[in-house]
């Protein structure tokens, strides 16, 4: 979690506002890699929110990836689609999904006749993880509110969470994939489903037909309460 006086110093420095301490002040607690240079995302249109996480350094990734990776697609999309994290064809690109695993993810929205350009991809982090190792909680946390937002702005009908990562959390849960999925689930009273990763689909073809029952579940419940 980003702490909240590190938010609200850094909000208060961004207003341009000086922020006089008493000389012992004590900083708070340590915040692990994350820094303090949050903005709360959650009154950003979308100019500044693309902005703001273009320039963010909230964690030690800012370091090492080659630009952030905001998300993509129609911005009144009924479909939300949330990965894990940039891969390296992404940190290089500037675009979710954009690898193998993004072939199969295209292939996976032309089933449901969906495409990239109608829904909205977006990732739980930003920023590449070196060697695509998982994302480190800090990191997720640092990152949350970007993602919050976009789910405000968007105000999808359905939110698709492909993969562990994504799923765990979305929903703040430790359960894994199998014991997720077949499930209506929600966030921020938006229905979400939870499915396999693309990339693990490409590993294990003869997971696509659950696949494909979780992507008709999802499609059900984006229709649901529209005559
Ligand atoms: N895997 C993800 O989860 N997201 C991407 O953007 C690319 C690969």
């Amino acid at each position: 979690m980003i702490h909240p006086e590190h938010q609200r110093r850094a909000y208060l420095q961004a207003m341009g506002i000086d922020v006089w301490l008493p000389k012992d002040s004590a900083e708070p607690d340590s915040l692990d890699s994350v820094t303090a240079d949050s903005v709360a995302a959650e009154n950003l249109d979308w100019g500044e929110l693309k902005q703001c996480v273009a320039e963010c350094s909230r964690c030690e990734l800012a370091n090492s990836r080659t630009q952030t990776v905001f998300g993509v697609g129609n911005q009144d999309a009924d479909w939300m689609i949330i990965g894990e994290a940039p891969g390296a064809d992404e940190d290089r690109q500037g675009e979710p999904f954009v690898g193998r695993a993004g072939k199969m993810l295209d292939e996976m929205l032309r089933a449901i006749g969906q495409s990239r350009d109608k829904v909205f991809i977006a990732n739980i982090l930003k920023c590449r993880p070196p060697n695509n190792r998982d994302p480190k909680p800090a990191e997720a946390a640092a990152c949350r509110d970007y993602l919050e937002r976009q789910i405000a702005l968007v105000q999808p009908k359905i939110i698709l969470a492909v993969g562990k990562i994504a799923a765990q959390n979305l929903l703040g849960s430790d359960d894994p994939v199998g014991r997720m999925r077949e499930s209506r689930h929600e966030l921020n009273g938006i229905p979400l489903v939870v499915t396999y990763h693309p990339a693990y689909l490409l590993r294990s073809p003869s997971q696509k037909r659950k696949s494909w029952s979780d992507l008709c579940l999802a499609s059900r419940l984006s229709t649901e309460g529209s005559a």
